[in-house]
């Protein structure tokens, strides 16, 4: 949306500064999200009353009247289809005075909205949207609703632009989407994201290829079979697990059961060599009973992810979970969430102390105090004495330390 701006010949200045537009583009993934979506849109109003005042995004989305009524100063709530048309419907909306209708229904969407090449601002890595939507319903999220159906992006577009952001000197991509799994589905070929990340692989000059959060059950024999051949693909996989419990798991509607999980790990770690493996997980799911806890304990602590990103469950509403009887104390949340996050740190040391005094290869990004900081394909977070000369590069590295947010190293 910034880029449309620019484009059209605007200014982007800082949120805090006084604009004569703000865009707030709105998150609705929690109850808090809502919130904080609300209070920016008053700040924004704070800033310069005589300010035009938009909303877009998945707040907007799916609170329009909501976020009219409670915000009357607001001037156009927009939905997630319209950013790409963004500056015209301001611009509509300056020259007649007049909101024009600007939610579609993002239900019966059946392209993938493409916005074209972006140009990315970060040096070495650039985040690629291939996908759109998602057909799960999960009973906790309120996504599918703000988003949609699964719809996805062109591979030729995909290729097209990743070509351009290599041109200017970006080494790797990071594919994602809202249900990335999930590409291919909506198109009448048979074309699946192995197909995609097949041509991925063969841009020239294109280093590393990271795939965001994945579902479990695309890890099959024969998706990896042709996964591995792809060299470009980092050993680094983000597998959103959410509950180790087969009864929890029921309840947020996932669609597969812990052992099915721990299938899909042992084919990674066999087909990997050091493979990071981090995941989502949700604590305090409505029923969630210390028994069931203590099997979703019990299964991380056997499975050990490199990282875990903890979450205590909060209810969104409009959704099946919030509804659900047996909703848990907010202190037995965060007793739940601090053990994960205590078994998180542990896992991850020592799966960083495996490394120590061993050779790894590092694409370097920028200056971190007196370091220079990059990462490995398995995600490590590595730093050396700057030197500016290396930015950008990839270069092996000796790891001599550990510290408690990086791993030090020598470059060879
Ligand atoms: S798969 Fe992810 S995006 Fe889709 S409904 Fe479940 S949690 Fe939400």
């Amino acid at each position: 949306m910034l880029q449309k701006f620019v484009e059209a010949g605007y200014e982007a200045i800082d949120f805090e500064e006084k604009a004569d537009i703000y865009i707030i583009n709105t998150c609705t993934v929690t109850n808090m999200s809502d919130k904080k979506s609300r209070q920016m849109i008053r700040r924004a109003k704070h800033l310069n009353n005589n300010a035009i005042i938009v909303a877009v995004g998945c707040y907007a989305q799916i609170a329009k009247n909501e976020i009219e009524k409670d915000i009357p100063e607001i001037d156009l709530v927009l939905g997630t289809n319209e950013k790409n048309n963004i500056v015209k419907y301001i611009e509509e909306y300056i020259n007649n005075n007049k909101n024009v209708e600007n939610i579609s229904d993002v239900m019966h969407q059946k392209e993938f909205l493409d916005f074209g090449k972006v140009t990315y601002t970060e040096k070495t890595r650039a985040v690629v949207k291939v996908q759109d939507g998602c057909d799960r319903f999960c009973s906790y999220c309120i996504i599918p609703y703000a988003r949609g159906r699964v719809r996805s992006r062109k591979i030729g577009n995909i290729i097209e632009e990743i070509k351009s952001i290599v041109e200017e000197g970006i080494k790797e991509v990071v594919i994602t989407g809202i249900h990335v799994a999930s590409y291919g589905k909506d198109f009448k070929d048979g074309t699946s994201l192995i197909d995609l990340l097949e041509e991925i692989n063969k841009i020239d000059n294109l280093k590393r290829i990271r795939l965001s959060s994945i579902e479990p059950t695309i890890i099959t024999e024969e998706f990896l079979a042709r996964l591995t051949k792809l060299d470009k693909i980092c050993n680094h996989f983000h597998l959103s697990l959410q509950s180790g419990c087969d009864e929890t798991l029921k309840r947020m509607n996932r669609r597969y059961n812990t052992e099915e999980f721990e299938n899909c790990i042992k084919l990674l770690r066999k087909a990997y060599k050091d493979v990071a493996l981090t995941t989502d997980i949700i604590v305090g799911f409505p029923g969630e009973t210390d028994e069931e806890f203590n099997k979703t304990y019990n299964f991380l602590n056997k499975i050990k992810f490199y990282q875990m990103h903890v979450f205590k469950y909060s209810p969104r509403k409009g959704t099946k979970a919030a509804e659900m009887k047996n909703q848990i104390s907010p202190e037995l949340k965060e007793e739940r969430s601090k053990a994960l996050i205590d078994l998180s740190h542990k896992n991850e040391k020592e799966y960083k102390e495996k490394f120590l005094g061993r050779t790894v290869q590092v694409l370097f990004e920028q200056k971190e105090g007196e370091y220079l900081i990059g990462h490995t394909t398995n995600y490590l977070k590595v730093a050396v004495d700057f030197n500016k000369s290396l930015e950008n590069t990839i270069q092996n590295v000796e790891i001599v330390n550990l510290e408690k947010e990086f791993l030090v190293g020598k470059v060879l």
